[in-house]
């Protein structure tokens, strides 16, 4: 992930902001965190905590030997713990220009990290080999989520665990899941797995190479090298076990690709177009959808159409182990760079399409009046909050339909010029 920053910011703030997410308008906290870039962001004012600090951690503490978390443990784990200004301040951040897509996927599968993972693959080969023989998930997924989350462990993020989760519990903006993290991290500090000092992660506690939250490492670590402790943070068999194990649980098929790029008939129905609308391939295959390559689409799993660049832009049938990827972190962005980054690393093409690299990101404002316009104009794009998702896309197609121009949904500064013209006399949003 990116230096610090807007490594988790994305997660938390800017997954659902960018321009053809399909991930829904709340942004889920993620499972585990990844780099994302967001653009700009500005800080918003920080609410004081009610509580003082000493009070609230004699309280915390109460609460974690009541859990069963050795007294030791905690007091070794909060010896030296500092709450993180820059913490808040990212947690505080509101992105102002999303990214498009492209500009995300340009950055993430790039042609060094591409090669880097060929190489992580040839080095890796017996231990990926067998991880991937006994789980189901293929090698070159288990090291494309390790390059898009750290760069192959290069940007794990440089925060302590303990002093970023601590500044979330006490005064971030959803305390009462950090707190319930950082009751995690003390249990997986009290197993003895890893030393405070060592328990590295983002700012919002996103740990080690493969950036677990601690909830998520609970659940789903494993000791793959059998020295007695799940080292995410330095043990590659650990590594990869732990991620394969999670990919498994999150729904992974084994056998199965996670989709592919196709290519849509003049006449294809746009407003199937969700990751929402999911359709047998045998129905896709009716309504004209068609490999790149030509011939037929192969399967029977269900699959959705996934637009983030309207009709012109590149299209992807993405099917059920695309929403694995997507449990690790709910950004449709996040899933297609693991999964194009594990098929380049495989020899497979990237992008075949077309990227509309001139179309500029909507900004906040602008997002703001696209919907107010389509509102006034009875497009009903539900309650205006300049994230543009599902409903908006719908009312978006409603208006591209009334003008005679193909209804994808894909929201671009000429179509916010043409809801200007056309509403003329309306409201002054924006
Ligand atoms: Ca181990």
């Amino acid at each position: 992930m990116r230096p610090l920053s807007l490594a988790s910011l994305r997660l938390l703030l800017a997954a659902s902001v960018l321009a053809g997410c399909q991930s829904t308008n709340s942004a889920p906290l993620p499972a585990a965190s990844a780099a994302q870039a967001t653009g700009v962001a500005i800080a918003a004012p920080i609410a004081q905590p009610p509580v003082s600090f000493p009070d609230w951690l004699s309280a915390l503490r109460a609460e974690a030997l009541a859990q069963g978390i050795r007294p030791a443990t905690f007091d070794r784990a909060f010896a030296n713990v500092r709450l993180k200004d820059r913490v808040i301040e990212l947690d505080s951040s509101q992105p102002e220009f999303a990214r498009q897509p492209w500009q995300y996927l340009d950055s993430a599968v790039n042609d060094v990290r591409v090669r880097q993972g060929r190489e992580r693959l040839q080095q890796n080969a017996g231990l990926l080999g067998r991880v991937s023989q006994r789980s189901g998930v293929p090698a070159e997924i288990l090291v494309a989520f390790w390059g898009i989350e750290t760069d192959y462990g290069r940007e794990t993020g440089g925060f302590s665990v303990i002093d970023a989760l601590t500044t979330l519990a006490y005064q971030g903006r959803r305390a009462g899941y950090f707190r319930g993290e950082l009751l995690a991290a003390l249990k997986i500090l009290d197993s003895g797995d890893i030393a405070p000092e060592r328990m590295a992660g983002s700012w919002a506690g996103a740990m080690g190479m493969t950036q677990f939250m601690p909830t998520i490492f609970l659940k789903h670590a494993i000791d793959e090298d059998g020295d007695g402790k799940r080292d995410i943070w330095g043990s590659l068999p650990d590594v990869f076990g732990s991620t394969a194990k999670f990919v498994l649980a999150n729904g992974w098929r084994t056998g199965e690709r996670w989709g592919e790029e196709v290519a849509l008939p003049r006449d294809f129905p746009w407003d199937q177009a969700e990751l929402t609308i999911t359709k047998p391939v045998s129905e896709w295959r009716r309504l004209g959808v068609r490999p790149l390559g030509g011939g037929e689409l192969a399967g029977e799993d269900n699959a959705a159409v996934l637009l983030l660049a309207g009709a012109g832009g590149p299209v992807f049938l993405v099917r059920e182990n695309f929403r694995a990827i997507m449990k690790y972190n709910p950004s449709t962005s996040y899933a297609l760079a693991v999964a194009l980054l594990a098929d380049r690393m495989t020899g497979r093409p990237g992008v075949q399409g077309a990227w509309p690299r001139h179309e500029p990101a909507l900004s906040k404002d602008e997002r703001l009046e696209l919907q107010q316009r389509l509102a006034s104009m009875g497009f009903e794009p539900g309650n205006p909050d300049g994230i543009v998702g599902a409903n908006t896309r719908n009312a978006v197609r409603r208006f591209q339909k009334s003008i005679g121009a193909v209804p994808d949904g894909f929201a671009t500064k000429a179509l916010l010029e043409r809801l200007r013209q056309a509403s003329t006399g309306g409201p002054a949003a924006g």
